[in-house]
């Protein structure tokens, strides 16, 4: 404003003086307006008061002859009083209301009722046929409780009485295990609350219930009573400030399309509504999500061109403006050891707007098949847990980061030898008689090298568990995250190939890469933080996995009975040693193990079967119908 004024005084002096002029003399007027107001306020409050004393002098004058002859009778006396009574203004009758003075007979028979009901509430026969009665004319139950003094459930209550509940235990149930279900959850990786693993929510609440609707459509429960039942170890999205185990290909593309997002909004365009969600803006450049065809990118219709429309405006608008956005990075110029070290590592890129699409593109051209491998195995895990048979059992096995030994008064020096101890949890979940039961299997190993060789014994641990505890269940069904070292190369598929030499049979499924966050990793979390805390508590020092072993077994670690158990087993590293100088014969690539396998099982003799996605969907199955066993076969 102050710039425009300049403008207009340097460039046209006399439009500028006339508006001047303007200004002044709106204000003279405006000034002018408000002193005939004040003055004739005051000359108003003068005349009130003159009045006031005017009418005082003459009310003194006219006490004296009041013409009226008082009421003689006491008929004539009560008439009077009740016509006074009755002509007072609402002040004044306000205060006889108030000093109980007006009250009219049917209002005190009002009270008299009302009192009586209130004591008569008391006995609960007698309420409930009070209400029952007042029921049907309370068309205000408000006032009507108020008036009663009771709590207007009673009336609602009452009222839903001979219908079906709103909300059964059944419900409940099924909303507490969708807030244990992995597609909403996330185990906290190294945090736990009083022994028990902690989730955290990866949606709003409110998103969470909408997920729930959809996916139980014929089951009525409110959004309040849904955010209620929310168990106490699952915590909102807002407790996660940091999360340790992120997905740098999820990461990356979110980075990207925020970074397109606030640009085309700098430049005043509309942003499409699914840059901010991952599985939208996945979703919109294929012609089926579930479809093999077009997540492989092998369709001829579909591909990250189909949105590009939604930024050639944006692209074309300003081609020379560069844009600056993050990326994780593996880089390997580190050298430690003289070995070279790879590691994650964010990175600012700058560059032009159509080199931000470009690498929108190229990372949208392979993110549908991260996207299904995640949500699907995520989905196929709920499924496998809610469709269990009393003769099978999931297992969700993996490798906690190691341990380090350490005592309360370490000295200085031995910060240099510690020793580190292997966590391997594996967390079993089955069914009987209608309870869900969980044993976690927590190995603790001095072997270091978390290799296929050491995942054999410790299949070896759990099927002799099995066999000495739950001799009943006879189909083990692994999950596990897609670690090639450990659970998913030519070696570990070899093994099971061969079914681990288990009595039990193993349907082997893993998770999408990247994202395996289970059962097992809150179990790993219990084990290290009960022997952190103890090592501080009792001053105690534990130098070795056989000391942490030790610890744990004395201090009642474990627990045999009820529905959450707890069991240890300690492996030395001979016996996995012993392992690891047998020969396997026959080790070869099975093909597209990477990213085209996430169920396998042994196909009998010696040979491996397995399929792109795991299926537990029963009767109404959405996989692609390629989704069909393979077999391989081993040469020699
Ligand atoms: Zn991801
Ligand atoms: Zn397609
Ligand atoms: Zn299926």
């Amino acid at each position: 404003m102050i710039r425009y004024r300049k403008k207009l005084k340097e460039e046209r002096p006399e439009e500028y003086r006339r508006q001047a002029d303007r200004h002044v003399a709106r204000a003279k007027k405006r000034r002018e307006e408000q002193r005939i107001e004040s003055e004739r306020k005051v000359r108003s409050r003068q005349a009130g008061i003159k009045r006031a004393q005017r009418a005082a002098a003459s009310d003194e004058a006219s006490d004296v002859p009041i013409p009226q002859t008082p009421p003689s009778t006491p008929n004539s006396k009560a008439a009077s009083i009740v016509d006074l009574i009755e002509k007072s203004t609402p002040t004044t009758s306000q205060i006889l209301n108030a000093s109980n003075v007006k009250k009219s007979v049917e209002r005190q028979a009002e009270k008299d009722i009302v009192d009586a009901t209130s004591a008569s509430m008391k006995i609960p026969e007698v309420r409930t046929k009070i209400v029952d009665k007042l029921k049907g004319g309370a068309s205000n139950k408000g006032a009507v409780s108020r008036r009663l003094d009771i709590s207007r459930n009673h009336f609602y209550y009452q009222s839903r009485k001979g219908k079906s509940p709103r909300t059964t235990a059944a419900t409940k149930n099924l909303v507490e295990e969708y807030y244990h279900n992995e597609e909403v959850v996330t185990v906290y990786p190294n945090k736990q609350k009083n022994g028990s693993v902690l989730r955290v929510l990866k949606y709003p609440l409110r998103m969470v219930y909408g997920m729930f609707r959809t996916q139980n459509p014929g089951v009525t429960v409110g959004k309040s009573t849904f955010m209620k039942w929310r168990p106490r170890t699952v915590k909102l999205m807002k407790t996660a400030k940091c999360y340790q185990c992120l997905c740098d290909v999820c990461e990356n593309l979110k980075m990207v399309s925020t970074a397109i997002k606030t640009s085309m909004s700098r430049s005043g365009l509309p942003t499409p509504s699914y840059l901010d969600d991952l599985k939208a803006l996945s979703d919109g450049t294929v012609c089926d999500p579930r479809a093999f065809k077009c997540i492989d990118r092998q369709c001829l219709t579909c591909g990250p061109d189909m949105i590009r429309p939604h930024f050639t405006e944006w692209i074309q608008d300003n081609v020379s403006n560069k844009v600056q956005f993050a990326q994780w990075k593996r880089t390997s110029d580190e050298i430690v050891n003289g070995k070279r070290i790879s590691k994650m590592k964010r990175v600012i890129v700058d560059g032009y707007r159509w080199e931000l699409w470009q690498t929108l593109a190229l990372q949208l051209k392979s993110f549908p098949l991260h996207q299904y491998n995640n949500l699907g195995q995520l989905r196929q895990y709920s499924l496998a847990k809610k469709h269990l048979k009393p003769h099978q059992a999931i297992c969700v096995v993996d490798f906690a980061e190691n341990f380090t030994c350490h005592g309360s008064a370490d000295a200085q020096s031995t910060h240099f030898a510690r020793n580190s101890v292997t966590v391997h949890p594996n967390v079993i979940i089955f069914s009987q008689d209608y309870h869900i039961f969980r044993d976690a299997v927590d190995i603790i190993s001095d072997d270091l090298s978390h290799d296929a060789d050491a995942v054999y014994v410790f299949v070896q641990t759990l099927s002799a568990h099995m066999t000495k505890y739950y001799p009943d269940i006879t189909d083990l069904i692994i999950f596990s995250d897609g670690c090639a070292a450990q659970y998913k190369s030519k070696k570990p598929m070899r093994h099971l190939a061969q079914n681990f030499d288990i009595p039990q049979n193993i349907l082997w499924n893993f998770y999408g890469s990247r994202h395996g966050k289970g059962e097992a990793d809150g179990e790993s979390a219990v084990i290290k933080g009960t022997l952190t805390r103890s090592i501080a508590a009792q001053s105690l020092t534990l130098a070795d996995a056989n000391d942490c072993y030790k610890h744990l077994v004395n201090s009642g670690f474990e627990r045999k009975e009820g529905l959450s158990r707890r069991h240890l087993y300690m492996v030395c590293k001979a016996e996995i040693d012993i392992k690891r100088e047998s020969e396997l014969s026959g080790v070869c690539t099975v093909p597209g193990i990477r990213a085209r396998i996430h169920q396998a099982r042994s196909g009998g003799e010696g040979t491996l079967q397995y399929r792109r996605s795991s299926c537990f969907c029963l009767d109404n199955c959405l996989h692609d119908p390629g989704n069909t066993w393979k077999t391989f076969f081993y040469p020699g």
